[in-house]
C-alpha cells in the first residue's frame, strides 16, 4: 500500500522533501498557507521586467544540494553570477569608506594598519585549515561567540570586515552569533560565486511546487499523533490522516501546531530574528550600484540604491531607479507591528540622512514594505550541540532552515534528511 505523507510548508524545505518522497515512491500531499509557494524566497512583481525578492536575494556556489537540485528539476538555467551584498561602503562615525571585502580593497585599505591585515591573513589561513568549506559546522567552536572565535584576527578586522559582511545578510549582531556559525561562513563567503535568479528567487520553487501539486492556500492549524501510529492534519476544521507528516516550517511556528504531549522540547529553545526592510522605486534615471552599510547602526542598517536593470534584489527595467533600507534586528522587532505608513516614513527619512542620493518616498511608483517576523534562525552559542542531541521521530517529522544552516541551502539539505528519515521509518 502507498504510504501518505503530509509536508505542512511549501519553501525549499518542504518542497525538497516532498520531491525527494515522490522520487521514492510515496503519496505526498503538499500544504502551503500563502497563495504562492516559495516560503522566504517570496518575490513580489511589479509589472514587465520588475520584480523584488523580499527574501532570499542570492544562491551560491557552495550550495551543491541546491544546484543539484535545480539540475534535477531543469531550473539551474535561471542562476548567473552577481556580486555580493556587502560591496559598497561602510558609514562609520559619519566618515564613508569602502567595505574591506575583498583581497584588493584589504591591502589597499585605510581601516587597517600593515599589522592587522598580515594577522587577518594569517587568521584566515588558519581558518582554511581546520574549518570544512561545505557549510559544516564545527562542533568544537559552537560554545563559544562568534568574539571568541574571531579572536586571532585581531579587533580592527573584526570590526571593519568581518562585522559589515555579517551583519547584513544575518541581520544579528556579532555579539550574539555562534562561533561555528561565523566560522563556517567566513570559508565559503571569501571564494563562493554569488547567484542571481532570473524571474525571481521563487520561479524555481514555483516551478517544483507545481510538479508536485503543493495544495496553496492551506493553513494546517494543528497535528497531532493518533493511535495506530499516525498523524492527523487539521485543516479548516476537518482532520486528514497520514502516514507520517513533515513539518518544514520555522520551529517557532511548528511548536504551535502540536500538542504538548508531541511537542519536542527544542522547538521552544530555537528563536528566529525578525527582519523589515522598505524597497521603493522609480521612473527615471538613477545613479549606478552602490551600498552603505551603517555603522553604529540604529533604525537602518543598510542603504543600497542602483538604477537599470540588473543589480537589483530582483530587477528593475532599464530607466528606473531604485533604493532599499533594511532594518537592524534590534529595531525590526517593534517595527514588525507598527503601522505601515510611520514604519515607511521613519525608515525612508533615516535612509535619506544617511544617502541624500534616496529619492524622496512620495516621487516612487512602487513601494514595498517587507517585514519577516521570521527572518533566520538565532544561531546562538550552544545552538547546534543542542540540534545534535535532538533525535527526530516518527510519525512527525522535521524540516526547515533552522535545522542546519539559516539559509536556501540549510533548507535543502534539512529536506533531503527529513525525505531519508521519513522513507527509512517507513519502508
Ligand atoms: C530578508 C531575507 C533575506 C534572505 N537572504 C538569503 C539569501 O540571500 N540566501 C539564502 O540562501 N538565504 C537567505 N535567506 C534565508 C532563506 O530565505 C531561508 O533560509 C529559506 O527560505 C528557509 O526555507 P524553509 O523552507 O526552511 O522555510 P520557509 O522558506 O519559511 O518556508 C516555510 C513555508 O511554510 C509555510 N507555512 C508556515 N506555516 C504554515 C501552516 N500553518 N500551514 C501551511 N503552511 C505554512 C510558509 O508560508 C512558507 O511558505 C533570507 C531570508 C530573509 C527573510
Amino acid at each position: 500500500m502507498t504510504r501518505r505523507v503530509a509536508v505542512v510548508g511549501a519553501g525549499p524545505a518542504g518542497l525538497t522533501a516532498a520531491y525527494r518522497l515522490v522520487e521514492r515512491g510515496f503519496h505526498v500531499d503538499v500544504l502551503e498557507r500563502e497563495a504562492e509557494a516559495g516560503g522566504r524566497t517570496h518575490t513580489e512583481h511589479h509589472g514587465d521586467g520588475h520584480w523584488v525578492d523580499t527574501g532570499a536575494g542570492w544562491l551560491a556556489s557552495f550550495y551543491p544540494s541546491t544546484l543539484a537540485l535545480l539540475d534535477e528539476i531543469g531550473q539551474r538555467h535561471r542562476l548567473s553570477p552577481m556580486p555580493l551584498r556587502g560591496g559598497g561602503d561602510l558609514l562609520l562615525d559619519g566618515r564613508l569608506v569602502p567595505t574591506p571585502n575583498s583581497v584588493g580593497r584589504i591591502l589597499g585599505s585605510s581601516l587597517l594598519g600593515p599589522l592587522d591585515k598580515g594577522r587577518f591573513f594569517v587568521a584566515m589561513a588558519r581558518l582554511f585549515a581546520t574549518q570544512r568549506g561545505d557549510l559544516a559546522i564545527d562542533l568544537d567552536h559552537d560554545g563559544e561567540t562568534a568574539l571568541d572565535a574571531l579572536a586571532g584576527f585581531g579587533t580592527a578586522a573584526r570590526e571593519r570586515i568581518v562585522r559589515p559582511n555579517f551583519e547584513g545578510p544575518f541581520f544579528a549582531r556579532l555579539e550574539q552569533m555562534s562561533g561555528a556559525l561565523v566560522r563556517s561562513w567566513l570559508r565559503v563567503l571569501s571564494v563562493g560565486t554569488f547567484f542571481h535568479v532570473a524571474g525571481g528567487m521563487d520561479a524555481p520553487w514555483r516551478a517544483l511546487a507545481d510538479l508536485l501539486g503543493a495544495r496553496t492556500g492551506v493553513t494546517v492549524t494543528g497535528v497531532e499523533t493518533t493511535r495506530d501510529g499516525g498523524a492527523a492534519v487539521h485543516i479548516d476544521g476537518s482532520a486528514d490522516r497520514y502516514d507520517a507528516v513533515v513539518l518544514a516550517i520555522p520551529a517557532p511556528v511548528a511548536a504551535e501546531l502540536l500538542t504538548p504531549d508531541d511537542r519536542p522540547a527544542i522547538l521552544s529553545e530555537i528563536g528566529y530574528v525578525p527582519h523589515v526592510r522598505l524597497y521603493a522605486a522609480r521612473r527615471g534615471a538613477g545613479p549606478a550600484r552602490s551600498g552603505i552599510h551603517v555603522f553604529p547602526n540604529d533604525l537602518v542598517a543598510t542603504v543600497e540604491l542602483g538604477a537599470g536593470r540588473f543589480g537589483a534584489w530582483g530587477q528593475v527595467p532599464d530607466e528606473w531607479a531604485w533604493a532599499l533600507a533594511c532594518a537592524p534586528a534590534a529595531s525590526s522587532g517593534p517595527l514588525l507591528d507598527a503601522p505601515a505608513e510611520e514604519v515607511q516614513d521613519r525608515i525612508w527619512a533615516e535612509a535619506r540622512r544617511i544617502d541624500p542620493r534616496v529619492f524622496p518616498l512620495d516621487r516612487a511608483d512602487v513601494v514595498q514594505l517587507i517585514r519577516w517576523p521570521h527572518a533566520v534562525p538565532d544561531v546562538r552559542p550552544g545552538y547546534h550541540a543542542r540540534l545534535d542531541a535532538f533525535h527526530q521521530r516518527p510519525p512527525v517529522f522535521f524540516a526547515g532552515d533552522w535545522l542546519v544552516q539559516p539559509c536556501v541551502e540549510g533548507a535543502v539539505r534539512s529536506g533531503e534528511r527529513a525525505a531519508e528519515l521519513v522513507s527509512g521509518t517507513l519502508r
